[in-house]
């Protein structure tokens, strides 16, 4: 177990959401880069690649088929369809072995999935991650490129209902600088802060 990870009352799991844009895959990009003792859950999503990410790393992309088969087999730890477009959930198996052997672990999902857990799962630490405006928020929506005028219009109106979910959060972190979430992310996992764990 890395330094300062052990003891009682320390999160184990640490749910991170936030609305669309917020940059939660930056974060958790960066918290893959400066600190790989944290385990972060590879999802299964229908959603297509896109160009640059690679099958088992950024996502597990399977057919919907399989992802019928993963939630018949109660596979999935959460699932939702976000943005109205595709499916995305969290394998159970590869969650439940990294905490039985008390590896820090973080999941970085939306808003539904995240109430999900919050019932399934009541020891995790749930973090909100926050812009810090709407028009930051909107400047990252529209800077992104990845979406045309319409999905981006639907979007933004999912960020307006996310953004009111903060109080339902244990913490909130604002997204001004990726590096200081990251860092603030990653002393939840030391300190606990907000709720004890056992
Ligand atoms: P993208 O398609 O841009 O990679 O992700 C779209 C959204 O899906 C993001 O808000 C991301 O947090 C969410 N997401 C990714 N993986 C999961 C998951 O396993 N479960 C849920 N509920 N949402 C996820």
């Amino acid at each position: 177990m890395p330094d300062g990870f052990e003891g009682a009352a320390r999160s184990r799991l640490v749910v991170l959401a936030g609305p669309t844009a917020v940059g939660k895959g930056t974060v958790a990009a960066c918290v893959r880069r400066l600190h790989p003792e944290i385990w972060i859950s590879v999802s299964v999503t229908t959603r297509p690649a896109r160009p640059g990410e690679v099958d088992g790393v950024h996502y597990h992309f399977v057919s919907d088929e399989e992802f019928d088969r993963l939630i018949a087999e109660d596979g999935l730890l959460e699932w939702a369809v976000v943005h109205r477009a595709a499916r995305y959930g969290t394998p159970r198996a590869q969650v439940e072995e990294h905490l039985a052997a008390g590896v820090p672990s973080l999941l970085e999902i939306d808003l539904q999935g995240a109430r999900q857990v919050r019932e399934t799962m009541p020891d995790a630490l749930m973090c909100f991650l926050k812009p810090p405006s709407w028009e930051e928020l909107e400047r990252r929506l529209v800077g992104r490129g990845t979406e045309g005028p319409e999905e981006r219009e639907r979007r933004l109106t999912t960020a307006r209902t996310e953004l009111a979910a903060e109080p339902e959060f244990d913490v909130t972190i604002v997204n001004t600088e990726v590096e200081t979430a990251c860092e603030e992310l990653v002393d939840l996992f030391r300190s606990g802060t907000g709720r004890m764990h056992s």
